[in-house]
């Protein structure tokens, strides 16, 4: 075990930030943690990094118990490397001075050859001579994960790290941070509020809410079984409907296995039809959007105020159209 979150909770003054949270990590492991703003993810990173105090319970790294910043007279731990939200450059180096800070221990040719490997890597090429001040978000943020992983952490934490990075820039750099995490065996900790960042980079996915740890699990439980709204909404595309909405499609027998009031069903488990059915709603479309490899249709059921949305490989010509979903895609909340 490398890592183990013992019952830790955090109290800022009357407020809390993290309650009894609890959970462990393997070396080698590359861990998710996902949750609106607020829920805990900043505060439990910074607590895991030893540069705060937890008001109750322990962390163990590599069985040794983290100090908080009150306990050292430098704070942090030497194996574990966080990158912050605001990246924290040094801010009268240039690029090439930040990322080679941790490779010093290097000597020149191979000390420029790391250095040039880590702006090629994370497309920094041209703001090698730059200072930070002289950067974009996203250059900064790229420069703060060429930083951290040069300092070769044991443990890796990353808090939103590609919350400044357009789509293309998003792909290129998780591509790069996966392949440098696991030519080193890196274990690493990403945070952020997007499951849709989570999903290719991380084994298993830790779900925060209010400071709680929720749930555990891998990507495709947690989409295949989102369990509560909560997590169900965390993907985009969601619908959240009344079992009563289904009282025509399904028999009594059917919903009396659900347990709540309220289901869920992914926008892409709808099945259209155009002809009239006798089971099934009436989808009134109100727009229709291109989103490239499908489109996304939003309507409403007729005699119902519940609005729909459904993804479809086709563009929808009808102003009206029938949908029936199979009772496995629904998906039972508690
Ligand atoms: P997240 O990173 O998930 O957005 P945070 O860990 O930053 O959430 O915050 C969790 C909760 O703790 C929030 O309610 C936030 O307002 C509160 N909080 C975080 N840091 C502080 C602080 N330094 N002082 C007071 N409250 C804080
Ligand atoms: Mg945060």
């Amino acid at each position: 075990m490398l890592l183990q979150v013992n019952q830790v909770s955090k109290w800022y003054g009357k407020a809390i930030g993290l309650q009894d949270v609890s959970f462990e990590v393997e070396r080698g492991e590359i861990i998710g943690i996902v949750g609106e703003s607020g829920s805990g993810k900043s505060t439990l990173l910074r607590l895991i990094a030893g540069l705060d105090d937890a008001t109750t319970g322990e962390i163990y790294f590599e069985g040794q118990q983290i100090e908080g910043r009150s306990q050292r007279l430098i704070a942090g731990h030497k194996a574990i490397k966080l990158v912050q939200q605001d990246f924290q450059l040094m801010p009268r180096h240039k690029i090439n001075e930040n990322i080679g800070y941790y490779l010093r221990h290097l000597t020149n040719p191979d000390y420029e050859k790391a250095i040039d490997n880590y702006l090629i890597r994370f497309e920094l090429e041209a703001c090698a001579n730059k200072l930070p001040a002289e950067l974009s978000g996203g250059q900064q943020q790229r420069t703060a994960l060429a930083v951290a992983l040069a300092a070769s952490p044991e443990l890796l934490l990353l808090d939103e790290p590609f919350s400044h990075l357009d789509m293309r820039l998003k792909h290129s750099i998780k591509q790069s941070l996966l392949e440098e995490l696991q030519e080193n065996a890196t274990t690493a900790i990403i945070v952020t509020h997007d499951i849709y960042d989570a999903l290719a980079l991380t084994n298993r996915i830790v779900i925060m809410q209010e400071g709680q740890v929720i749930r555990i699990d891998t990507a495709q439980n947690i989409y295949q079984n989102p369990e509560n709204e909560y997590v169900a909404r965390l993907f985009g595309n969601t619908n959240i409907l009344p079992i009563t909405l289904f009282k025509n499609i399904f028999t009594a027998q059917q919903l009396a296995t659900l347990p709540s009031s309220k289901v869920c069903v992914r926008a892409e488990n709808w099945l259209i039809h155009t002809q009239h059915l006798q089971s099934g709603f009436v989808l009134e479309i109100e727009q229709e959007h291109f989103m490239g490899f499908y489109y996304e249709v939003i309507g409403k059921i007729k005699g119902h105020k519940e609005k729909i949305s459904v993804i479809t490989q086709k563009s929808i010509t009808e102003r009206l159209v029938y949908l029936t979903v199979e009772f496995e895609n629904i998906l039972p909340l508690r």
